[in-house]
């Protein structure tokens, strides 16, 4: 496996690849078995897998939640070595940025909703950073998780929109035995918070409606960002899902449903 960290290096050393697949499965490092899924399905359907990890500042709304996320980056190299990665990229803030972030994807209208009303400059951040990675690496297909739904949803678009030559593939949210959604920030949580967590998928899972859904929540003295269901599939019309943000203690939790 190789472990890149320099833009430069990268480029040149992807000159190499003339003409193979390549599956990208971007991330934030911390990484656990939802990642792990990500990468087995790029490995899956390509010939060479491309890991990153950089914790992105930009997306970061809150300066707090950026200077506590997790960084266990050897850690991360040993289980992605496990997994079979070909290469991890790992580049730093003033090389990915060398515009100091003055250039900016936004959209302006699903970015606007659930996250980015709590939110504000989330999205741009994700959309910016993607763009950035999708322009070194080149994938042929890009790996993102149905438990960041709306993200997702939003590089589809921006990939759409732009006539991106990229594949984006949804993977389903991968769960702990007792629902959960799997998750870095999962190891910010104290252990009763922990125990509290999965109340979040049993109750946005079964509650006959999104109202009713946000008062049990409440009630359990979750703090409640928001609950909505919302048809996000243009194509689909019978595709809705429900989506929740709620914050437990100093972490805040999303996780959404097909309903
Ligand atoms: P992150 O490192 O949290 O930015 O996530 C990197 C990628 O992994 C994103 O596409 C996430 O949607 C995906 N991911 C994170 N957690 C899960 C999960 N529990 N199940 C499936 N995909 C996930």
């Amino acid at each position: 496996m190789l472990v890149i960290r320099n833009i430069e290096e990268f480029l040149n050393f992807k000159k190499s690849w003339q003409g193979q697949s390549v599956g990208f499965v971007p991330t934030m490092g911390a990484l656990h078995a939802g990642h792990a899924e990500l990468l087995k399905k790029a490995r899956s359907e390509n010939q060479i897998s491309v890991l990153s990890i950089f914790v992105n500042p930009t997306q970061f709304n809150d300066k707090k939640d950026f200077e506590k996320y997790p960084i266990t980056f050897e850690a991360d190299l040993q289980v992605a070595r496990q997994w079979g990665v070909d290469v991890v990229f790992a580049p730093v803030y003033q090389q990915l940025y060398p515009d100091h972030y003055h250039f900016k994807m936004m959209e302006d209208e699903f970015s606007k909703k659930l996250c980015g009303q709590d939110r504000p400059g989330h999205f741009e951040g994700v959309l910016s950073v993607v763009m950035k990675l999708f322009q070194i690496v080149s994938p042929s297909r890009a790996y993102f998780g149905e438990k960041d739904f709306q993200q997702l949803t939003l590089i589809r678009r921006m990939v759409q929109a732009y006539f991106l030559p990229i594949e984006i593939v949804a993977v389903p949210t991968v769960r702990e035995r007792d629902g959960l959604a799997m998750s870095s920030r999962n190891t910010r949580l104290s252990s009763t918070e922990r125990q509290r967590a999965p109340r979040v998928y049993q109750i946005i899972s079964q509650a006959p409606s999104a109202r009713a859904a946000r008062e049990q929540l409440q009630n359990e003295g979750f703090q409640v960002d928001y609950v909505e269901d919302l048809n996000v599939d243009d194509d689909l019309p019978q595709n809705k899902r429900r989506f929740a943000a709620v914050r437990l203690g100093e972490v805040r939790l999303i996780d959404n449903v097909q309903i």
